[in-house]
This record gives C-alpha cells, sequence and structure tokens, in this order.
C-alpha cells in the first residue's frame, strides 16, 4: 500500500485531510454464527468452506488474521444531487487482498464490521435485513450477469442493533449481521472526489495512476487518464442497460455508490420492478423527487459521470476533452440500449426502422404496466397468430395488475400488430430468436416480497426459503424455480408498505 493513510488505528469518527484510507480495527461481536457460504464464489476464489470457530470469527471481524491491514477508505461524495463531503467507509473495513488460483486480486471487505473514523454519528453495524439482502442479491445479480460485487459469507452476530424504524419513529431492536463482500475493487467515484474537493493534488494523481496501472494496466502513455474516463463512461453505460435489461433500481444512486469499474455497488433498498413504472423508486428518501426511480438511472449515471470528470479536471490542462468523453455517453448508452432491447425483443438486429417500435414498446409497457419479468417471459412464446385486441389482452393477461382500460388494452394491441410481421420479417428462425429472448429476459428475479419474506423466517430462525433462494437465483433464465415465477401478491404491493425501504439499515 502505497497511500497517504492515517496509521493511528483510532476508530472514533473524525475528519481525514490529507489521507485516502485510515487504518481500522473490527470491534468483535457476541457470538459470529456462519448463516451463508457462497461455495461457488468461494472456489473461484480457492478459499475452503471455514469449518472451525477461529476461521468463522474471521468472517464476523472477531479475528484479523497477522497477514490483514484493515483500513477504512476515504471517500466523499454529491447525495441526492448535494455536495455532502466526507464520508467514507462508514461500515465496511477492507481487511485484505486475495489472490485467486487463476491470478484475479480480490479485496475483502467486512461490512457491519463495526465503527470507524469514517461512521459519523452512526454505529458502524449492519441489521440481518439489510445484509441478507445484500447477500443474496449481489449473488443474484452475478448469475443474472450483471456486473456486481459478490457477497462470500454471511454471518450473525448474536447481537440486537437499534434502528429507528421509520413507520412510527419508535426505536426497534433488530439482529445484526456481517457480510463480507468483495470485489476487484471498491473505489469509487467518491474517492477520487475526495483528495479533488480538498485540492490535495498529489494525492488525486498518485490514486489515478494506480487505479489505472492497477485495473486498467492497458492504458499507458501520454493520454491514459482522458482513456480511463473514455473507459468508465463505457462501463457506466453499460451497467445502466443492465439494470433496465432486468427491471433492476439501485435506490441511492449517490457518487459514493458508484464503482470505478462499473460494478453494481452497495447495495441498499434497491428492487426489481414489478409492475413496469418508470417513476418507481424503492427508497423512502428519494420521495418525492423521484431522482433515483428506474426510468431515471441512465441521466444519473451520466450527472455522477460529470461529478467524476470535475475531479479528474485539475489532471487536465483543459476540460474539453473531458466535457467531450462525458457527451459521448448519451450515444454510447442508446446504442446499448437499442441493442439490449432488440435482443429483449428477439430481433436479429436493430435497423433505424426498429427505433419506432423499440420506443412503442416502452410506451407500451408504461401505460398497461405489466409485470416487466412476466410480460416478457409470456413475448417469448407469443403465438404469431393473434389478432383481436380481445386474444391478445387475453394472452398477457396473467403479467396485469388490474384490469386494463379500453386504452391500454389499444396500446398493447397496436404493439402486437406492429410487433408479429417485425417477427415474421427475422432473418433468423424463430427458435434462435427465442433463444435469444430466454437469455436476454430473466424469468427469477428476487422480488422484494420474497426477499421480505425470507427475512422474516430467518429472523425467527428459519431458514427454509432462504436457502431456496440461494439456490434459485443461480439459474435466473430457466424454469426450473416456477414456483417463484408470479407476480407481486396483492398484500405485497408497494401502498401496503412493503416495496418501501429507506437508506438507514
Ligand atoms: P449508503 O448510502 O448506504 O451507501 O451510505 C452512505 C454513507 O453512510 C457511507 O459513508 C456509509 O459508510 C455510511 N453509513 C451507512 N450506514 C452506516 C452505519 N450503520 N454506520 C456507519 N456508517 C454508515
Ligand atoms: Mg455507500
Ligand atoms: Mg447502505
Amino acid at each position: 500500500q502505497t497511500f497517504p493513510g492515517d496509521d493511528s488505528g483510532n476508530n472514533k469518527p473524525r475528519q481525514t485531510p490529507g489521507v485516502l484510507y485510515s487504518k481500522t480495527i473490527p470491534t468483535p461481536v457476541k457470538l459470529p454464527v456462519l448463516l451463508a457460504w457462497s461455495e461457488d464464489l468461494a472456489q473461484e476464489l480457492g478459499i475452503a468452506k471455514p469449518e472451525v470457530q477461529q476461521e468463522i470469527d474471521i468472517l464476523g471481524g472477531n479475528h484479523v488474521t497477522s497477514s490483514m491491514q484493515p483500513y477504512a477508505a476515504c471517500y466523499a461524495g454529491h447525495q441526492f444531487g448535494n455536495w455532502a463531503g466526507q464520508l467514507g467507509d462508514g461500515r465496511a473495513m477492507t481487511l485484505a487482498e486475495w489472490e485467486a488460483p487463476d491470478g484475479k486480486t480480490w479485496e475483502f471487505q467486512l461490512k457491519g464490521g463495526g465503527p470507524t473514523p469514517y461512521s459519523r454519528r452512526a454505529d458502524g453495524r449492519a441489521v440481518l435485513r439489510s445484509s441478507v439482502r445484500e447477500y443474496l442479491m449481489s449473488e443474484a445479480m452475478h448469475h443474472l450477469g450483471v456486473p456486481t460485487t459478490r457477497a462470500l459469507s454471511l454471518v450473525a452476530t448474536g447481537e440486537k442493533i437499534v434502528r429507528d424504524m421509520f413507520y412510527n419513529g419508535n426505536p426497534a431492536y433488530e439482529p445484526g449481521a456481517v457480510v463480507m463482500r468483495v470485489a476487484p475493487s471498491f473505489l469509487r467515484f467518491g474517492s477520487f472526489e475526495m483528495p479533488a474537493a480538498r485540492k490535495e493534488l498529489d494525492n488525486l494523481r498518485q490514486l489515478v495512476d494506480w487505479t489505472i496501472d492497477r485495473y486498467y494496466p492497458h492504458l499507458q502513455g501520454e493520454g491514459r487518464i482522458l482513456a480511463w474516463f473514455k473507459e468508465i463512461v463505457e462501463k457506466t453505460a453499460h451497467l445502466m442497460v443492465e439494470w433496465m435489461r432486468v427491471g433492476f433500481v439501485h435506490g441511492v444512486m449517490n457518487t459514493d455508490n458508484m464503482s470505478i469499474l462499473g460494478l453494481t455497488i452497495d447495495y441498499g433498498p434497491y428492487s426489481f420492478l414489478d409492475n413496469y413504472d418508470l417513476r418507481f423508486t424503492p427508497n423512502t428518501t428519494d420521495l418525492p423527487g423521484r431522482r433515483y426511480a428506474f426510468g431515471q438511472q441512465a441521466t444519473m449515471g451520466q450527472w455522477n459521470l460529470g461529478c467524476l470528470a470535475s475531479a479528474l479536471a485539475p489532471l487536465f490542462s483543459g476540460t474539453e476533452e473531458l466535457v467531450a468523453a462525458l457527451e459521448a455517453y448519451g450515444d454510447i448508452f442508446y446504442q446499448k440500449y437499442y441493442t439490449m432491447l432488440g435482443n429483449k425483443l428477439g430481433l436479429d438486429e436493430v435497423k433505424e426502422e426498429d427505433l419506432a417500435l423499440i420506443m412503442q414498446v416502452e410506451k407500451t409497457l408504461s401505460t398497461v404496466q405489466p409485470d416487466m419479468t412476466i410480460f416478457y417471459q409470456l413475448l417469448i412464446d407469443l403465438p404469431l397468430n393473434l389478432q383481436t385486441e380481445e386474444e391478445v389482452t387475453n394472452y398477457f393477461k396473467d403479467s396485469f395488475y388490474a384490469e386494463l382500460h379500453a386504452t391500454e388494452r389499444e396500446a398493447l394491441h397496436a404493439f402486437i400488430t406492429a410487433y408479429i410481421p417485425r417477427i415474421k420479417a427475422n432473418t433468423i428462425p424463430r427458435e434462435e430468436a427465442q433463444e435469444r429472448m430466454r437469455v436476454a429476459n430473466p424469468r427469477l428475479i428476487l422480488r422484494n416480497y420474497l426477499l421480505h419474506q425470507a427475512i422474516e423466517e430467518l429472523e425467527k430462525g428459519e431458514d427454509t426459503l432462504f436457502k431456496k433462494l440461494q439456490v434459485a437465483l443461480k439459474t435466473p433464465y430457466s424454469k426450473e424455480h416456477d414456483e417463484f415465477f408470479m407476480k407481486r401478491p396483492d398484500w405485497a404491493s408497494q401502498k401496503a408498505g412493503c416495496s418501501m425501504l429507506s437508506c438507514s439499515s
């Protein structure tokens, strides 16, 4: 580690100008119990499942081996559009870096391991609820093929933590947990905003050079910072398109939650879409603005890249090239977005004249608001002889959350009437188009209500659903787990409060 760091090992919350990280030490918990272990990740990493308590203690933060040098990273961020100053790893800490048998390196991070210099007024802990959500969802996203950080283990701490529940304002006690999460790097846009804001140009340059050498080693020589920024633009656009493909809403796209590697990072009040609603946000803190709603994510991706560009600007003699690279985001995004929708629709290729159909499907879905996942599954097997409005409405009825109005039925019928001849005009066989749709359209998504149920059970010591979901999320494109292939039930509708979550967990 060659960075400027604060080596005091003092976990007391404070401002840390001049440093990029602070040495810290996890605070032991009462009784670490292994609740979940991601065996396929472990195999990739070349790590055997812990058997003895001392190994489980590592995963709970109760044992730090002599080869570990735990630290919390110092970063800043723009939160909901406002500069928030120093944030940093308030409840995460990197324990070590690990080299897997294939030569790849991975950062091991405890989340919920106790206070760090960056905990500000909070406790550095995580509740079981939010830990289960991060553990399951990061693994689910990986199996969906969406770039993401991973989760190796979930450990119960045997301790209760106090959380202010938003519903009634009374403090609630919840079981605590610790996740060991893993990624090539947890660096964020905010990691670069921090030294830039403090005008610590040496630190900024060191961090940039190191990040490029380490994670973008193919970029060398003159102009490599610009080339690097262009790659981040590309990766971020790709990530936004992937979120839109599977219907994922992150919920807190602040610049401190944007990975410099284009990974989905910091799973908080995220949710999948049930009904197709561009205005849907799962985050109560995001109301009424809906800044991070499903349909805003692509725009916010660019906004965040703008913050990163500003942070990097002091390393450039002029800003023209940076601005141009930032403005290229739109074209890059749309290129990827149209290709992605072409695959979801089973088109052989997306030609200029297909853009109308693509816009029509978007508009139709927003109007009709069917269940996104079920709608696309039905579209795969669409009988190409459907004709009347009644036939079309009837075919898609399992995806509706309410009976359709006349205008909605019309819109759907109009789309299908345009779609059928386009599918028939494909230059690839129907089976191939359907196969393309099957790999672009997940059948199993970890719906909020399923997580909610699994967590409620776990809190009572029952892990049947949790275990089932752990297995099922590995094959999200298959029909193997169709017991989960259904709409969100009525009791879990947003109005009942279940799909709304807050940041604080
Ligand atoms: P988030 O929006 O959840 O990514 O968190 C924003 C900031 O708050 C980060 O710096 C976190 O480390 C910090 N934070 C969130 N929850 C806690 C907690 N329970 N204890 C300490 N810091 C926290
Ligand atoms: Mg965060
Ligand atoms: Mg969080």
